[in-house]
């Protein structure tokens, strides 16, 4: 079984490249019958953000990745948010200091901003120069003890390489020469993701880290670290970069100028506002360096489960396609039961202030299921149910291939027939319609367009005639009568 950890950092909304981590993390844990773990990383204090853990947990809960252990549930291995870990990173810092693979580094900030500057002049990369690599144990143990501000650095050997191994890269060498000695412990004492990150892995029994690649040029790093405290390093899971977003999908210029920056800035929340089912973008987002034949696409949860596989990742940068989202949406939206689908469209109608009340929604949810491709659209398809009145634009009541008078004079005809049937339900109305629609030579589209116009006050609508059972008999004569006026 893996024990996997999704280890945002809270700085903001769950997005699009989190939510992807959160996905394999939770794939992998229930195909192997393991655990899914929460870890909120937070010691770098300067950038957190009110609320976002909140947030985070939301992004997950309504993608359906439920976790098992994490800070608002506990769990065996807890605390699960790094700031409160303080003492067990401090802990295993003084045993790498101790065993001669960190050391301590006093440094102040001015110091090392001057030795970047001279750096940067030679045109060298940045990196620590050295100066408290090789201070002796007693000097810095009497600068610790006079108060003198401090940072622990990891000794990064000179010589040689270090090998990583990546599942989906393969082995990575690197020259340890062109590795810097970073900081794993601030001065304000609390441990860097680093530092924090590894020995969380290793007591938390993590087999499996599963994360972005922007932690590839560190991994030798973390290997290290590992190594150094004598620990077995879990599986290395590096998933790939994301492409520039591409596709139209259903957004609207500015929407997408808002999201089209990269998998970091497309939000989960404002997917979910876009009238997306958490089940769609799951299928989207699994899709996204993973594949599971050259076919077969649509996936529900379940199905990624059962599907997933590590051995499946592509390192190749993943493609952000909206419409691809509209896509697998649609087909989301079609896969759900009326009840379900009635349940969703709900708030959209709700946030626009109509009065949708459930059993006209569950009527509705059949007939509008194959024509919308977000839950949102509901609303400009469907709303006419819900309005007292509508307002049909004159123009538009009269056909295509029709003169005004034609137009009135059909409309009137049709008006006379629903008016004397018994009822509107389609058995009814349709037949005696249809006859109307032969005996008068014109085509469905105009003599049912101008009825849709002044029965929905819309040019596309749900199925007229399962719509005017809906609307009910009077509202639909009435609506009519009204056109004619
Ligand atoms: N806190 C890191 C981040 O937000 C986590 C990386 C990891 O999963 O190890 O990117």
């Amino acid at each position: 079984p893996a024990r996997v950890r999704f280890a945002p950092s809270p700085t903001g909304h769950l997005h699009l490249g989190g939510a992807r981590t959160a996905l394999y993390d939770y794939l992998l844990a229930r195909q192997t019958g393991g655990q899914f773990v929460l870890r909120i990383e937070d010691t770098d204090r300067k950038r957190l953000v009110e609320g976002a853990e909140q947030e985070l947990i939301d992004g997950l809960r309504w993608l359906g990745l439920d976790y098992d252990e994490g800070p608002d549930i506990g769990g065996p291995y807890g605390p699960y948010r790094q700031s409160e870990r303080k003492e067990i990173y401090q802990h295993y810092a003084k045993q790498l200091v101790d065993a001669g693979y960190a050391y301590y580094c006093f440094c102040t900030p001015d110091r090392l901003e001057r030795v970047r500057q001279e750096q940067q002049a030679r045109k060298e990369a940045s990196h620590y120069d050295g100066t408290c690599r090789n201070l002796d144990p007693d000097e810095a143990a009497r600068r610790i003890a006079a108060g003198e501000k401090y940072v622990i650095r990891f000794k990064t050997p000179k010589e040689g390489t270090t090998t990583v191994t990546d599942v989906v890269r393969g082995p990575i060498t690197v020259e340890n020469r062109v590795l810097d000695d970073y900081i794993i412990v601030k001065s304000d004492g609390l441990a860097l993701y680093h530092l924090a990150a590894a020995v969380d892995d290793h007591l938390m029994k993590i087999t499996h880290v599963i994360r972005g690649s922007e932690w590839l040029p560190t991994f030798p790093l973390h290997g290290m670290i590992h190594r150094a405290l004598g620990w077995e390093e879990p599986a290395w899971v590096h998933l790939s970069v994301f492409l520039k977003p591409s596709g139209k999908g259903k957004m609207s210029k500015r929407e997408k100028a808002d999201l089209m920056k990269d998998g970091h800035s497309i939000f989960i929340k404002d997917l979910q506002s876009l009238g997306y089912l958490p089940e769609a973008v799951v299928n989207w987002i699994s899709l996204m360096g993973w594949s599971y034949d050259d076919h077969t696409e649509f996936f529900n949860l379940p199905d990624l489960v059962d599907k997933f596989s590590l051995q499946k990742l592509n390192p190749s940068p993943a493609a952000i396609n909206f419409s691809k989202l509209d896509h697998f949406n649609g087909l989301h939206i079609r896969s759900l039961t009326h009840e379900d689908l009635a349940r969703r469209i709900k708030p959209f109608f709700m946030e626009k202030g109509f009065a949708a009340d459930d059993a006209t929604l569950l009527r509705i949810a059949p007939i509008i299921q194959e024509h919308i491709a977000t839950l949102d659209e509901a609303v400009d398809f469907a709303g006419f149910f819900f309005k007292d009145e509508i307002t049909p634009v004159p123009e538009n009541l009269i056909a295509k291939g029709l003169t005004a008078r034609q137009s009135a004079e059909i409309a009137e005809k049709s008006l006379a027939i629903l008016a004397a049937l018994p009822d509107l339900r389609l058995e009814t109305a349709e037949p005696p319609m249809r006859k109307l629609l032969e005996e008068s030579g014109f085509s469905a589209g105009q003599v049912f367009g101008i009825m849709r116009e002044a029965i929905t006050g819309q040019r596309v609508s749900p199925p007229l005639f399962e719509s005017m059972e809906i609307v009910g008999r009077e509202t639909v004569l009435a609506r009519m009568e009204n056109a004619i006026r």
